[in-house]
């Protein structure tokens, strides 16, 4: 049996199914590989088809709040239109979103053609908070989110807040990578992925003492280490297209 593999990216204009014609063998469904024994199998890949057709709706959702959003496939994808977007020289800034690093954004402006205030680079707390201080002022802050509803609210937790305090105030732009990993159905199931997700994989990632970490989800806690000091949620945007979100189909991030 001939299994042919075939996606075509005039999906995303179909809302993720496709209406070529090809000479699909009868009885056959988009992304099904049973039956038709001895005959040419045409197969899609569904986990591809739900997520385009989820992404396009996200990304509707997202421009009605006044953001721009686009929806790519992979990671290399996203790079490419990262750096579509942000100009050589402009002054970037970053919290420390582990989405970033995965799509090779975060060596991509390493490279010299930006001013990147780079914490990682730096030694002393003070040369971070100055770091931190101007991210308020910089062309570009670079991050993800936590957690997505379907209709493009999102959610972030801070425990230092400089992340989250440049989501909502200063720089020019804010460019959020955002795998698919991380859309869920609701503003409510964002909060809780955000909290019983997120949080307490972050929490395992810097070895800090709270209930997550013994636990594995989120215990409400006030240890003096706890992460989850300032909750954002993100509904409009004020300035238009201040927020650049660009959606993958990948797992990136936490
Ligand atoms: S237990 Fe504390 S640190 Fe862990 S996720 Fe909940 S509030 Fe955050």
């Amino acid at each position: 049996m001939e299994i042919i593999n075939k996606y075509c990216s005039e999906c995303l204009k179909f809302n993720g199914i496709c209406w070529l014609k090809w000479d699909m063998p009868a009885g056959m469904d988009y992304g099904r590989r049973s039956a038709n024994k001895g005959k040419e199998v045409y197969t899609m890949d569904v986990r591809k088809m739900r997520n385009a057709a989820l992404g396009k709706r996200v990304v509707a959702a997202l421009e009605s709040r006044n953001m721009e959003a686009y929806y790519v496939e992979t990671k290399e994808e996203a790079l490419k239109k990262a750096l579509e977007l942000i100009p050589k020289g402009s002054t970037i800034n970053m919290g420390g979103a582990a989405s970033i690093k995965e799509c090779g954004l975060y060596d991509a402006i390493s490279n010299g053609d930006y001013e990147f205030y780079d914490r990682d680079k730096v030694g002393t707390p003070e040369e971070k908070e100055a770091i931190a201080l101007k991210a308020f002022s910089c062309d570009y802050f670079l991050g993800s989110v936590n957690a997505m509803s379907e209709d493009g609210v999102f959610v972030n937790i801070d425990g230092n807040a400089n992340r989250v305090a440049a989501y909502a105030y200063g720089p020019k732009h804010v460019l959020l990578i955002v795998g698919m990993n991380k859309v869920v159905k609701s503003e409510e199931d964002a909060l809780h992925r955000a909290r019983n997700e997120a949080a307490p994989v972050n929490a395992q990632r810097f070895g800090i003492e709270t209930p997550c970490v013994k636990n594995g989800t989120c215990f409400d806690c006030k240890s003096p280490q706890c992460i989850c000091c300032q909750i954002l949620t993100t509904r409009f945007c004020r300035v238009k297209g201040r927020f650049q979100i660009i959606l993958v189909d990948e797992e990136l991030g936490f």
